[in-house]
């Protein structure tokens, strides 16, 4: 592949390993059939997706990052606003800190999934854990897969509305997810040589720019390099707004569909709805700022 201005990129996307419903060797197939120049595999807390695309062995033609999504909390100053989550670029797989950190998030969900599935059975949804855990083999199970077995079973018609009635954050289902103090989660990230970047800002139960300004400000204090400004989801708007920020803060500036295969159908790995694009020279300018930043502790 030739890295010229016409190549694009996509830094977010999910395997089997999380809920994402292609395998990593799928995914690095993809990206060659898509022509992608670089991805990153960022699936919700587990580099498993990553290690994995790493021992199949990366084409020469395609640029790869390892990533992780992590489920962390907001500031204590953003008080009712949910999850955040950080992706971490180019982490150091073997990193201990980060290992020990998402392997205690993946207990936690461990211990939140029959708790879903009690509240469900208590609505006359009949699903086990043992029929969930046949469905998804080694990956993280999650609220998607649920749904997925809930529209399989026929208790709803879509994926959509097994969260509108049941699963999503305030719905009869819903059990809260523990997550990482964000601060702790930058650490981890940087502890792992990697760069911790804010996914979809628009995504956060934050209503205005301003908060979501003064978000980036709390977190680029404690060690933030990045926003996720290019997401399917943020209009040209917001995306203006976001670039805005960056520049003004001196932020990398990171982008990608959030692919899930078939449990976010309507978005295409690199092309998002259709029309998604992400320039190469984003891709660039994070690798640059990884070989400066590794440069001062050498
Ligand atoms: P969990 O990791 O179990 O908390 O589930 C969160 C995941 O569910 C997100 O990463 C999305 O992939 C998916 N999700 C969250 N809300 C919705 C929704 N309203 N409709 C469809 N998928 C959703
Ligand atoms: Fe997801
Ligand atoms: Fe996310
Ligand atoms: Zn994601």
């Amino acid at each position: 592949m030739d890295y010229n201005n016409n190549a694009g990129i996509d830094l977010h996307i999910h395997s089997t390993a999380s809920d994402g419903t292609f395998s990593p060797s799928e995914i690095l197939a993809l990206a060659r059939d898509f022509n992608l120049a670089a991805i990153a595999i960022t699936d919700h807390d587990t580099i498993n997706g990553s290690k994995e695309a790493l021992g199949i062995g990366i084409p020469p033609s395609l640029k790869f990052l390892t990533g992780v999504e992590i489920s962390a909390s907001l500031p204590p100053s953003f008080p009712n606003s949910g999850s955040l989550h950080i992706l971490g670029y180019s982490i150091n797989i073997d990193a201990p800190l980060l290992n020990k950190t998402l392997g205690m998030l993946q207990e936690a969900r461990k211990n939140r999934n029959p708790r879903i599935v009690d509240r469900l059975n208590s609505f006359g949804i009949d699903l086990s854990m043992n029929e969930l855990l046949s469905e998804v083999g080694d990956a993280q199970l999650g609220r998607p897969h649920i749904a997925r077995l809930m529209v399989k079973k026929g208790y709803v018609e879509s994926i959509k509305e097994a969260f509108d009635k049941y699963l999503g954050k305030g719905k009869p289902a819903y059990v809260d997810k523990y997550r990482v103090d964000c601060f702790r989660a930058i650490e981890v990230i940087l502890d792992a040589g990697g760069i911790p970047v804010i996914a979809h800002p628009f995504l956060l139960n934050i209503g205005n720019i301003e908060d979501i300004e003064e978000l980036v400000i709390t977190l680029k204090a404690r060690g933030l390099k990045g926003i996720e400004v290019y997401y399917p989801e943020h209009s040209q708007d917001n995306i203006a707004k976001l670039e805005d920020i960056a520049n003004r803060y001196e932020l990398l500036m990171t982008g990608g569909t959030d692919f899930h295969g078939s449990l976010k159908p309507e978005i295409k790995m690199g092309s998002g709805k259709g029309n998604f694009f992400v320039p190469y020279i984003l891709y660039e300018r994070l690798m640059e700022s990884i070989y400066t930043s590794k440069n001062r502790y050498l």
